[in-house]
């Protein structure tokens, strides 16, 4: 699977099954799994989904807005729960307030949306927070 590294956005190859040994990145030998979301520019969420094999798991938000600020969290600690149980999922977080190209590219008319891509293509969206039960389960459908 290609994989994506959260320092330097280095591409990886790396065999699912030796994502449980903490694998490390080729490029810049830091760790692949860092159990946390990865802030992305515009550039590198293209390159993601041009390259990536993984599910991509992305929080659409901006600093002005409130329900993004209280769903943060929520979205961290699910990306550490479900990181270190599927590590084929990526979770993602594009401020559209810098990145307004992307987030005009993948129709983003409110925030928070959380959208889960697979292979490039965008397969379900959600608008509005959830809490971290119902956004748990939400992703799960999806791995
Ligand atoms: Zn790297």
């Amino acid at each position: 699977m290609i994989t994506l590294c959260p320092h330097c956005g280095g591409l990886n190859r790396v065999a699912v099954e030796k994502f449980k040994s903490n694998p490390k990145c080729g490029h810049c030998k830091q760790a692949l799994l860092t159990g946390k979301p990865i802030e992305m520019s515009s550039a590198q969420f293209q390159r993601a989904l041009d390259k990536s094999e993984q599910l991509l798991v992305v929080d659409f938000w901006a600093p002005w807005c409130g329900p993004c600020q209280m769903f943060a969290p929520t979205f961290s600690n699910a990306a550490q729960q479900i990181e270190a149980q599927y590590p084929q999922v990526r979770f993602i977080k594009i401020n559209t307030e810098q990145e307004q190209a992307i987030a005009a590219q993948c129709h983003i008319r409110s925030i928070p949306t959380l959208a889960v891509f697979k292979n490039g293509q965008e397969i379900d969206r959600i608008s509005g927070a959830m809490d971290l039960t119902q956004f748990k389960q939400w992703v799960l459908t999806h791995v």
